[in-house]
């Protein structure tokens, strides 16, 4: 199956969920269906390969939760290792801190000081870019370690909102463009 396929089909919409006027993006019932599973996997671990397809990342992140559901597959099929992106107040060890502006206040993403080594090349991975804010903070995290972000890949981006731009320059992959 292909991965453009698999989202088509498979990533629900819901209306007025968290909140009204939002239409979040499910996709619970892509994750249930081993093939769109496997194949949103490959097509995102794509985004950290050459052209000859050989790894040229270090590291893959994914930031708290559905980014932990994708990043984690992505690592092992790069065969690399996987870093997790959490909420404040949630990672035991020596962290650095991001805040950034939500839609009403403010929160802070946290990553572990030594998940990632000065001088790697990491792959970012999460399933929706909306503003890019969450984006932007990993970012910013993984250059704190001293890291490069060598590029981001969703599932989904939502064009009507500034996420491309709010990221900056990193190479940028989604495999669907809403
Ligand atoms: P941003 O920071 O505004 O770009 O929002 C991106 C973050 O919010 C990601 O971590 C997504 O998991 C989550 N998100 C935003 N909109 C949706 C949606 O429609 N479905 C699922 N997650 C969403």
């Amino acid at each position: 199956m292909a991965a453009g396929a698999a989202l088509e089909r498979l990533v629900r919409d819901v209306a007025d969920f968290p909140q009204p006027g939002i239409v979040f993006k499910d996709i619970t019932p892509l994750l249930a269906d081993h093939a769109a599973f496997q194949a949103v996997v490959t097509a995102l671990a794509a985004a950290g390969r050459d052209e000859a397809g050989r790894p040229v990342v270090d590291k893959v992140v994914g930031m708290e939760a559905r980014g932990f559901i994708l990043a984690a597959p992505v690592a092992l099929d790069l065969g690399v290792g996987f870093v997790p992106v959490r909420k404040a107040g949630k990672l035991p060890g020596e962290t650095h801190a991001v805040a950034y502006a939500l839609e009403y206040g403010e929160a802070v993403l946290e990553v572990h000081r030594d998940g990632i080594q000065p001088g790697e090349r990491v792959l970012v991975i999460d399933d929706v870019l909306a503003t890019g804010g969450t984006a932007r903070a990993t970012a910013d995290l993984v250059r704190a370690c001293g890291a490069t972000v060598s590029a981001m890949a969703f599932l989904m981006e939502l064009s009507f909102l500034p996420g491309r731009a709010t990221v900056g320059e990193v190479p940028l992959t989604a495999l669907a463009v809403i």
